[in-house]
């Protein structure tokens, strides 16, 4: 199955002159490592094509990539491939939507399977793990690169948590030691991945003391716009602090709620067992069964999604 739609998917990519690919908005290292590698892939494989990556702007991670001008036009008669994105109001870019012909790729759960042709593989640790094994599938005609595998290399690093998370898997490992046979510095890379800004720091220390945690192991801490600003620390930048409450002894699954200028709440859901992705789903989200995202549009949707996760510890712990 998986070579078939590698084939077809390979097939698509010899058919069309120009290519584009697209990821998720607020990119992490794995949405820019899986569109970043993949493009370098292409563009070393076949240099007659015009191949271009396309999306906002990358903030605190232009160390990884950088995105190419794209214009409506380029759209013509172009194949559009996105990468790590689950939904399509989440792809970043709305000029998607104007290529002749659309592939999805990603590990996800695949509930929005937009695309003409969809690859997607929930057991991958992450969206460049995927592009590797598609690079794998067809080494004949495609050529990998040190900028490809620097790139996915980082997208494997930031999804697993440095290996950490539960979706690293034997397989993932393999992966991983591959491109490290290429010319990249993968502890310099980890230092960059791993590099916070000093507000960062401070804003740790925020989190570990504030974090409130209850008898069935449901942590929550409330970033609020004043605590942010205080920080000074943009929304994008709490990426940083997400995984530090699952640290905490006896925490077995935690939202970080940032309030958003407009007043509502992103939340950000991680767990150690119970599967929390039902939940994000019924709050304007989604994700992993054990790192989702959602929307919580006051602090009374806020204390509904911190109730609905202590009913999943409950069931987990039944
Ligand atoms: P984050 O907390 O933003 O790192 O997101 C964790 C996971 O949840 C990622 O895999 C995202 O793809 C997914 N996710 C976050 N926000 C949303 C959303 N609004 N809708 C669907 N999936 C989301």
């Amino acid at each position: 199955m998986s070579q078939q739609l590698f084939d077809q998917i390979l097939t698509e990519i010899e058919n069309y002159q120009t290519i584009i690919v697209h990821r998720h908005q607020r990119p992490d290292p794995d949405a820019l490592g899986s569109q970043g590698g993949l493009v370098e892939i292409l563009k070393a494989s076949f240099s007659e094509k015009h191949i271009l990556k396309a999306g906002g702007s990358v903030t605190g991670l232009e160390f990884l990539s950088q995105m190419d001008s794209v214009k409506p036009t380029d759209y013509q008669n172009a194949l559009v491939i996105v990468t790590d994105t689950a939904n399509s109001p989440r792809i970043s870019g709305d000029e998607y939507a104007l290529g002749a012909k659309l592939i999805k790729i990603d590990h996800h759960p695949n509930d929005d399977p937009y695309g003409d042709i969809v690859y997607v593989n929930t057991k991958a640790s992450s969206c460049s793990e995927i592009i590797v094994d598609f690079y794998n599938a067809h080494q004949a005609k495609l050529t990998m690169t040190d900028e490809a595998a620097r790139l996915l290399y980082a997208g494997i690093v930031g999804d697993t948590g440095r290996f950490l998370y539960p979706g690293t898997t034997v397989h993932t490992l393999q992966v991983a030691a591959e491109l490290m046979h290429y010319h990249f510095s993968a502890p310099e890379l980890n230092n960059q991945l791993n590099t916070m800004s000093h507000s960062v720091a401070l804003l740790s220390g925020y989190v570990l003391q504030n974090i409130e945690i209850d008898e069935l192991g449901v942590g929550r801490v409330i970033l609020s716009q004043e605590i942010l600003k205080d920080f000074g620390v943009e929304d994008s930048e709490t990426a940083a602090v997400v995984s530090l409450p699952g640290s905490v002894e006896g925490v077995l699954l935690w939202c970080i709620f940032v309030e958003q200028p407009e007043g509502y709440f992103r939340c950000r859901l991680r767990s150690k067992g119970p599967v929390i992705n039902e939940i994000a789903k019924r709050h304007h989200g989604g994700g992993h069964p054990l790192a989702s995202g959602a929307n919580a549009k006051d602090l009374a949707e806020v204390a509904e999604i911190t109730n609905e996760l202590e009913e999943a510890a409950k069931d987990w712990l039944n």
